[in-house]
């Protein structure tokens, strides 16, 4: 029988915290085989799709077995695109909060100094593009040498992608000794073969979900013609009032057409693509995933990986080229057991390619009749009311982590000699207080970060409004996370 509990695994007390307060209750199916795997040292294949809790069955374990006081990056993540390296650092860093695990994405489109400086302080754990990755390698800004876990995450999209060769080269930078974890949702030769070549006696972990998730989402397609959409958009979206919802179109163009369609309206919506600038396009995300608006219009950009909490349906307002976007973008609906609904307009052009897609599926999507004047009418009133709601903030994954720590931003840095160990001394000495109350420090230019946990952080504030760190009385104010 399967371990049912996380308690069941030998895990630290500051990991099951950290558990506990993401409110996993029990590990999945993939953490169940995996997290023994890592904790006793195995090579690991997994064929998983994302929703399985995928991202937490490597995480644990590394966050588990890195080592506290090693300075030099211990773990090394690749993963094939920015936006699923961004979501990797979330995961890892909430799971090691309590550890104090620092954690760092590398990326491009983000700026290589800043990169730098994070990975010149104590880091733990890093997670990466190749591209950027072998940047850092090769101009020894990242060091290598003490790296004991590798993961390589969603290996088919980085083979996809064009990645292998350059997965390969980082893979060769690093020291033989080490644990690899493979992830992938499906197994081409060319991945069984790296597989091979660079690990050691993995053992193949498949995890055939009872219900896939293209069986949790009720689909749906309707018939329309290409001038038809927007009317239609609006009439199913009337009908079906979601909560929250995404809208996904094949260009930036499309988006764009349809994201001002819907705000002439009122609609709480935003969009996001690629020609966006990356750090308006996470700030939308960000925003997206607490629940500050009900549409977003979207470009393939976000129908990977990206782990959005409860969205209620997916419209494909145009057909995805690719049979498998169709069922990344549905499925941003029906994560972990829940249930959704999806929505595909398809015009007569798109005839063959729905065929296709139909094919690809092996699962008949009824076609249904558009809503009738009447239907559309009949529910108006129900949605123009939800209109004048402000959506129903997401509690983020973070919030019952967060509310107990309180993090500090204090106005001395480098530049003043500030070090983690004059912080901890100063803050360690307040009564009540002692090193397992701090969390993860930042030293930066003329700034330092520290997160204090157990609810401690009032009394930190206050006791260093009148008392010195390092010689002197600094300024010390509560920052958000
Ligand atoms: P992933 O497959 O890594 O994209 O994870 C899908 C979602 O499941 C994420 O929102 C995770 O935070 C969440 N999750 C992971 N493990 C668990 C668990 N044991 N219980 C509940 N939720 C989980």
């Amino acid at each position: 029988m399967a371990d049912t509990s996380f308690n069941n695994y030998p895990l630290s007390p500051a990991l099951l915290k950290a558990i506990t307060l993401l409110g996993y209750h029990q590990p999945t199916r993939v953490q169940q085989e995996v997290i023994p795997l890592i904790l006793a040292q195995k090579d690991v294949v997994i064929k998983s799709q994302t929703g399985s809790g995928k991202t937490a069955a490597y995480a644990i374990p590394v966050c588990e077995c890195v080592d506290w006081e090693q300075n030099k990056p211990q773990a090394l993540i690749i993963a094939p695109t920015r936006e699923l390296a961004i979501q990797i650092k979330d995961d890892v860093f909430q799971i090691g909060r309590f550890k104090r695990i620092k954690v760092a994405a590398v990326h491009g489109k983000s700026s290589f100094y800043h990169q730098e400086r994070e990975l010149k302080q104590k880091t733990h754990m890093v997670i990466g593009t190749p591209g950027r990755l072998i940047d850092h390698i090769e101009k020894g800004t990242l060091d290598t040498s003490n790296i004991r876990y590798l993961v390589i995450d969603e290996a088919d999209e980085l083979l996809k992608m064009g990645f292998l060769e350059q997965t390969a080269t980082i893979i060769h930078a690093l020291p033989e000794r080490r644990v690899t974890v493979l992830l992938s949702a499906t197994m081409p030769a060319d991945i069984l073969s790296l597989c091979m070549s660079e690990m050691k006696d993995p053992i193949r972990v498949d995890i055939h979900e009872e219900s896939q998730v293209t069986d949790r989402i009720i689909q749906e397609r309707y018939a329309v013609i290409p001038q038809g959409k927007i009317k239609l958009l609006k009439e199913v979206i009337i009908v079906e009032n979601p909560d929250s919802c995404m809208i996904f179109c094949n260009t930036r163009h499309q988006v764009d057409e349809v994201y001002a369609e819907l705000k002439a309206l009122n609609y709480s919506c935003a969009k996001l693509h690629g020609g966006m600038e990356q750090g308006h396009r996470l700030s939308v995300m960000k925003d997206y995933k607490q629940g500050f608006f009900r549409y977003l219009i979207a470009t393939d950009v976000a129908a990977r990986g990206i782990d959005v909490d409860d969205i209620s349906l997916v419209i494909n307002y145009d057909l995805p080229e690719e049979d498998e976007n169709y069922v990344h973008r549905i499925g941003r609906t029906g994560r972990l057991d829940k249930y959704g609904k999806a929505i595909t307009f398809v015009t007569d052009e798109d005839e063959r390619r729905w065929l296709e897609i139909d094919s690809y599926l092996g699962k008949a999507v009824p076609l249904k009749e558009r809503p009738s004047k009447e239907c559309v009418r009949e529910a108006e009133a129900e949605f123009s009311a939800k209109l004048l709601l402000v959506p129903e903030s997401k509690s983020g994954k973070g919030e019952s982590l967060n509310a107990e720590i309180v993090k500090l931003h204090i106005n001395a840095g480098k530049k003043s000699k500030m070090r983690p160990v004059d912080i901890v001394g100063t803050i360690s000495n307040i009564p009540g207080m002692s090193a397992s109350d701090i969390g993860i420090i930042s030293i930066q230019d003329v700034s330092a970060y520290v997160e204090i946990l157990n609810n401690k952080g009032d009394l930190v504030l206050e006791t260093l409004q009148s008392t010195p760190i390092k010689g002197k009385l600094r300024r010390v104010r509560k920052v958000r996370h």
